[in-house]
């Protein structure tokens, strides 16, 4: 069965049109910054993560003065969806720690590349877990990796009008 029930929910219509893409779409800020929410550092037209600056070893000797929330920060706070990963099956019932372990990983390495990927919330029901993200990237990469890991069938859906993505992993 394949309904479309599960998306058909308010929350879709909440993402404003300005809000998405900010980050993408040029926008300048004065460098360096860091984000008091996360820790994330502006640098170089980017945001990357703490621990990236760090390792880079370029940024060792100054401290952020320039204090600017994140869009990811912004996200959470507000509550704007930039993807939704459903999971479902009857194999999410027999290897649901499995799952989760390898979404928590997965989301590890991601805020690793990009810190404005990230997972804002997990909803778990009797038959279903939803994961929603900060970006349609997100969600996708985490489809994939469910994907490589346990194989099932991803599809994969990108509303245009309100700029969201929908992935659904499933396997009986
Ligand atoms: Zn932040």
């Amino acid at each position: 069965m394949n309904s479309s029930r599960k998306f058909d929910n308010q929350a879709y219509k909440k993402r404003v049109d300005h809000e998405g893409g900010a980050h993408r779409a040029g926008m300048k800020l004065a460098e360096p910054a860091s984000c008091p929410k996360c820790g994330s550092i502006y640098t170089e037209g980017r945001w990357v993560s703490p621990k990236f600056a760090r390792e880079s070893g370029k940024h060792m000797h100054w401290r952020p003065s320039n204090s600017v929330v994140c869009q990811a920060c912004k996200q959470i706070e507000n509550h704007i969806v930039g993807g939704y990963l459903t999971m479902n099956g009857g194999f999410l019932a027999r290897h649901h720690d499995e799952i989760i372990n390898l979404i928590e990983n997965e989301a590890i390495r991601a805020v690793e590349d990009n810190p404005l990927s990230r997972i804002m919330e997990r909803i778990e029901t009797v038959d279903e877990l939803l994961v929603e993200t900060t970006t349609e990237h997100m969600a996708q990469r985490l489809g994939h990796a469910l994907n490589r890991a346990f194989a099932g069938k991803v599809t994969y859906d990108f509303s245009h009008e309100n700029k969201v993505a929908r992935v659904n992993w499933h396997r009986d």
